[in-house]
């Protein structure tokens, strides 16, 4: 059979996809390379961009049933402690936005939006199905997955993450960029946590080539924990042998991440000693995208991390993936009903509207890197600039206000 559209990957952008496309009634096949969808990750925050989308979809019920919301933003200094910024979050945001700023555990949103794409008879799900390579012809777009399994649809979506394989086919492959930076992650369960770090709060602590970021998930009966710090992975940091750079669950050394962090200030280090198990990635990127061409061709489209994987630093990497999917949903639902999609169409709509954004996200994300781990001059420059601009400093209204409209 031909399918309409096919989904490779089930991640956010995945599933997201699969969402924004069946919800056209559209007969939608989502192949994803692993066996079970888990309890992998930790978590994430979701700007009003991103709440915006799935209040759109209906699943803002669903998203305060297992999410956070917190009172503000707060950024401290790693080694004083000092209050160096402040952005009100909360009731704030939602004045300012209409909608919520949210933190959530990745596997929370990720059933949310399975939960979801389940109710839709015409998508269909298949696990263990690795995507090999595809071949485009006029009308068809043919996938090849191991075990010889064979897909044909009337269009391709690549939502296979920052390794993409439909990716490496449709733009030729291109090295992921190593960022030189590790990401220590974990959780700590609030009731092992004193009142003050308890706090309804977002808190980033910049200190000289590292930060740290908690803030609480599931209703804050626990808070997610992510340092980051400047090195490579087996050399001081986790084990040196079998290292997977694709992998989400390196064991990590509570030692190795105590002594990176020296005599940083004692908040900070009870919130990382609540912390029972690490695990530690590599973050990696790709240089921003750099046209519509790099994100849609003919019949084939790329979205969230396989078109424009972003470091964490701007906390938009899921939030950028849902923006993609609805995006490509709002442009399948303004064709004609009844009539084919001109899916080469609706990609080339897709991609001249995201691409730019997109690529601004991953700029400052990236900038964002090099300002949090600051020392000298730049630490000075950026303390004094928050301290003068405030919350205007940290507010992002081109970004919480999207996503734009196709
Ligand atoms: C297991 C996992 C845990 C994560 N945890 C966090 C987290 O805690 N915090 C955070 O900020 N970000 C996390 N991320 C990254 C974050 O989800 C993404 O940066 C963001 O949501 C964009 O999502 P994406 O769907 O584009 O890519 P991804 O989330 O990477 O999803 C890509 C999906 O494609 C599948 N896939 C890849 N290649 C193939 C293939 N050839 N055939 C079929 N399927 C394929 C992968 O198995 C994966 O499910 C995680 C990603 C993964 C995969």
């Amino acid at each position: 059979m031909t399918h309409d559209a096919l989904v490779v990957g089930g991640g956010i952008g995945g599933l997201a996809t699969a969402l924004a496309l069946g919800r056209s009634h559209l007969d939608i096949q989502m192949l994803e390379q692993a066996s079970a969808f888990g309890e992998v990750g930790a978590g994430l925050q979701l700007g009003p961009n991103a709440t915006r989308v799935l209040a759109d979809w209906g699943l803002t019920e669903a998203l305060n049933a297992c999410a956070a919301f917190p009172d503000a933003l707060q950024v401290r200094d790693a080694l004083g402690g000092e209050r160096l910024g402040r952005l009100s979050l909360g009731s704030q945001a939602r004045a300012r936005y209409g909608q919520s700023y949210a933190t959530l555990h990745r596997a929370d949103l990720h059933a949310l939006l399975l939960q979801a794409v389940r109710q839709l008879p015409q998508v269909h799900l298949a696990l263990n199905a690795r995507v090999t390579g595809y071949i485009e012809s006029t009308n068809v777009v043919r996938v090849t997955g191991e075990n010889e399994a064979v897909y044909d649809a009337r269009a391709l979506i690549g939502a296979d993450g920052l390794w993409s394989r439909v990716r490496s086919q449709l733009l030729g492959v291109q090295p992921v960029r190593a960022s030189g930076h590790l990401a220590y992650r974990g959780m700590a369960r609030s009731a092992d946590l004193p009142a003050a770090l308890r706090a309804p709060l977002v808190t980033a602590w910049l200190g000289s080539k590292l930060h740290m970021v908690h803030y609480p998930v599931r209703q804050g009966n626990w808070f997610n924990v992510v340092v980051v710090v400047h090195g490579v992975l087996g050399q001081g940091h986790g084990g040196a042998v079998g290292v997977d750079p694709q992998s989400w669950t390196h064991a990590a050394h509570a030692a190795d991440l105590r002594r990176t962090l020296g005599a940083a200030h004692p908040d900070l280090l009870q919130m990382v000693d609540a912390v029972p198990r690490w695990t530690l990635w590599p973050l990696n990127d790709r240089p921003p995208i750099s046209g519509p061409q790099t994100h849609a061709r003919g019949r084939v489209a790329l979205l969230g991390d396989a078109a424009h994987p972003l470091r964490p630093y701007l906390a938009q990497g899921a939030a950028m993936a849902l923006e993609d999917a609805w995006t490509l949903g709002r442009l399948v639902e303004q064709q004609p009903a009844g009539a084919d999609i001109p899916w080469a169409d609706v990609f080339e709509r897709f991609a001249q509207v995201r691409w730019a954004r997109n690529a601004r996200v991953q700029r400052r994300s990236k900038r964002n890197g090099s300002i949090f781990h600051a020392s000298g001059l730049v630490r000075w420059g950026r303390n004094t600039a928050m301290a003068v601009l405030g919350e205007s400093l940290l507010d992002l209204p081109w970004l919480y206000s999207g996503p734009p409209q196709p």
